[in-house]
């Protein structure tokens, strides 16, 4: 069912336009218009769910499955050296659509993207003690 002011929907609908690049039974791929680098694209399921955790597995797995597949198409069109598949979930992780999208950037040498934390070694007794809340 399409959602009532979702953007993704109304574009899967064809009534707001968008650069669409590939789609099947389950999901749709268009190019993001505000792209991060040359060939940023979204793939999201063709039924409305907001985000990763409420989405019905077997649509995750269409999504991921054509993720997949314009992440290969994108590196041999475009000559991406590599991919970043992202997706945020929840307005704390920077999710700012609420229809559930993977981002797929290729990636190429010197393209400015940097990652959004610093990597440092974190104590190993916090690391085994959380370990230990997660399981
Ligand atoms: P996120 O911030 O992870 O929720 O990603 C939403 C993405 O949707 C952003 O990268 C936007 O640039 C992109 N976006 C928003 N509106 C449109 C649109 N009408 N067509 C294509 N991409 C869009
Ligand atoms: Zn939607």
């Amino acid at each position: 069912m399409p959602e009532t002011d979702c953007i993704f929907c109304k574009i899967i609908a064809g009534e707001l336009p968008a650069h669409k690049l590939y789609e099947d039974e389950r999901t749709f791929a268009f190019l993001d218009v505000n792209p991060g680098s040359r060939g940023h694209l979204l793939v999201v399921p063709k039924t409305h769910a907001a985000d990763i955790l409420t989405v019905e597995p077997a649509d995750l797995a269409a999504v991921a499955t054509t993720a997949q597949a314009m992440a290969k198409h994108v590196k041999a069109r475009l000559g991406a050296d590599g991919v970043n598949i992202i997706n945020s979930c929840g307005a704390a992780a920077w999710q700012t659509v609420f229809h559930l999208h993977f981002h797929v950037i290729p990636r190429y040498p010197d393209d400015g993207l940097v990652l959004p934390w610093k990597p440092a070694p974190a104590d190993q007794g916090d690391l085994a003690k959380l370990a230990d809340e997660l399981r």
